[in-house]
């Protein structure tokens, strides 16, 4: 039997059938990173996109082995989701007068595949590479925190954000809105108009709650603080009233059908159609922040965890639950701006992060997740120092604090390079929570300006980019994939 010839056009048609084979066969993993707003998502991406694809990490990423592994960006699979906008980013951080990029308010994505040369199997014998997507979602962690609400009646929610507000930590932000909603009646007819100033005031406490110390991290509802396209949408027009149900038409019942529709309309399709599709996921904290705001910032840094527990680890009789279809089966918390401490104390932040998870996972009642803490800073903007001082090591870092910084007296303008000392963190992790051990007046962390990562004039070559533990989250999140 004579047996076809190969013709150009049929050799072309079984490459691409072979490449259609071979996207059919290469796997996804699509990685959610989230944090609440400021704790650095936006730059985690930059630098962990730019580190892969363009190489130059300072200390290389030791998990990829294989010298002929290149990383690239693809168009994204999902055109219903803006793209993350990694170009602007990286642009600010490589100016000539580098800034931090702007900060995650949406949701956004973008495709990044790692592709290597396969060995063996059925890649080499269809002559293909072997390939891995990875989909990076990026979303803010305020979102996860409303899951709570879905188990929630408009009275309980109302009771539970009240006395919230009442804590003396919010007095002063939450009093416009307390007296407001003392003074409406509930068993009034609804009026759109008290509707909406009674959610302005609530949104205006809220957002000052979180301006004055991040590390208020369990308020919401999420989308009044990023409302992402939701700007302005009157289903953001509801505000809590401790109220008995009572009859239709008053504005007790208009306000509880908003939040009604909130939960049925903007926070269960962002569990179904983003969260419920995650394979791995990064949760990133700004600890130190918290230590800044003593016991108080690590209680609420610590309700905040509960609240990402709930979503990623959920009891198995939820609702949550029920729609995963796959569980994420790794997770990395990360404590952000490690850069801000000397590298001798990264151990004791990463132990503090181990222990508010622990205690989160606890109360949250969430078991059996692999999960890794990690110091990390995805752009490094100090270097470490250390003094002795009359026979003690004091242990720094120098670096140019953000104009408008300060520490005690002393104010900086955003041009003078200084070493700062920022304090000894508790060596129990545990002390973390005592309002006697950890107080705000014993550190001195200050947000520093990025470092300059302009090319040499001289012998043309790129800057390393420096970082603490990117590679280690790299690795940890994705080397079951790598070759
Ligand atoms: P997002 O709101 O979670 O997207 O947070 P961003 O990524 O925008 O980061 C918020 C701010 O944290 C930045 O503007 C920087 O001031 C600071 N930051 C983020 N990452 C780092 C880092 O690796 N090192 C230092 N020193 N600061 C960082």
């Amino acid at each position: 039997m004579r047996l076809p010839r190969i013709t150009s056009t049929s050799q072309l048609r079984l490459q691409g059938a072979s490449a259609y084979v071979g996207d059919l066969l290469t796997p996804t993993l699509r990685l959610g990173v989230t944090g609440l707003s400021r704790a650095g998502k936006t730059v985690f991406i930059t630098a962990l996109v730019k580190c892969l694809c363009d190489g130059g990490a300072v200390p290389r990423f030791s998990c990829l082995t294989d010298d002929t592994l290149r990383a690239y960006l693809e168009p994204q699979p999902d055109d219903d989701v803006p793209r993350f906008q990694y170009e602007e980013h990286l642009a600010a951080l490589l100016a000539k007068e580098p800034a931090w990029p702007q900060g995650t308010r949406r949701i956004s994505q973008l495709r990044l595949t790692l592709e290597w040369p396969s060995r063996g199997g059925l890649f080499e014998l269809l002559g293909l590479s072997q390939r891995l997507h990875i989909d990076i979602v990026d979303y803010p962690g305020e979102w996860l925190i409303d899951l709570a609400m879905l188990d929630q009646s408009f009275q309980e929610w109302s009771r539970h954000a009240l006395a919230t507000a009442r804590r003396p930590v919010f007095a002063e932000m939450a009093k416009p809105f307390l007296d407001f909603a003392a003074s409406v009646n509930a068993d009034a007819a609804a009026d759109e108009q008290v509707a909406i100033r009674g959610a302005e005031l609530f949104t205006r406490y809220l957002q000052e709650a979180r301006r004055c110390d991040a590390s208020h991290a369990g308020l919401g509802p999420g989308r009044f603080l990023l409302p992402g396209d939701l700007e302005g949408s009157p289903q953001l027009t509801f505000f809590p009233l401790d109220a008995e149900p009572n009859r239709p038409g008053s504005l007790l019942s208009l306000l509880a059908g908003r939040f009604a529709s909130y939960r049925k309309n903007i926070v269960k399709p962002f569990f179904e159609a983003h969260f419920s599709r995650l394979d791995r996921q990064i949760v990133l904290v700004d600890v130190l922040s918290a230590l800044n705001g003593g016991g108080e910032g690590m209680r609420s840094l610590e309700d905040g965890l509960e609240g990402v527990m709930r979503a990623i680890r959920p009891r198995s009789d939820s609702w949550l639950a029920y729609i995963l279809g796959r569980r994420i089966d790794r997770i990395v918390f990360a404590a952000t701006k490690a850069d801000h401490v000397h590298r001798s104390a990264h151990q004791q932040l990463e132990d503090i992060l181990a222990k508010s998870v622990a205690r989160a996972a606890k109360r949250a009642e969430a078991a059996g997740s692999e999960f890794r803490c990690i110091a990390l800073a995805a752009l490094r903007a100090t270097t470490d120092v250390h003094k002795d001082v009359q026979g003690e090591r004091l242990l720094g870092v120098r670096g140019t604090p953000e104009a408008g910084e300060r520490i005690g007296g002393r104010y900086f303008d955003g041009t003078q390079r200084v070493v700062v000392f920022p304090g000894d963190l508790p060596g129990d992790p545990l002390d973390a929570f005592d309002d006697h051990r950890a107080r705000p007046e014993d550190f001195g962390f200050v947000r520093f300006r990025p470092p300059r990562l302009v090319q040499q004039e001289d012998d043309g070559q790129a800057p390393g980019w420096p970082h603490i533990g990117l590679d280690k989250a790299f690795a940890f999140l994705f080397e079951d994939y790598l070759p």
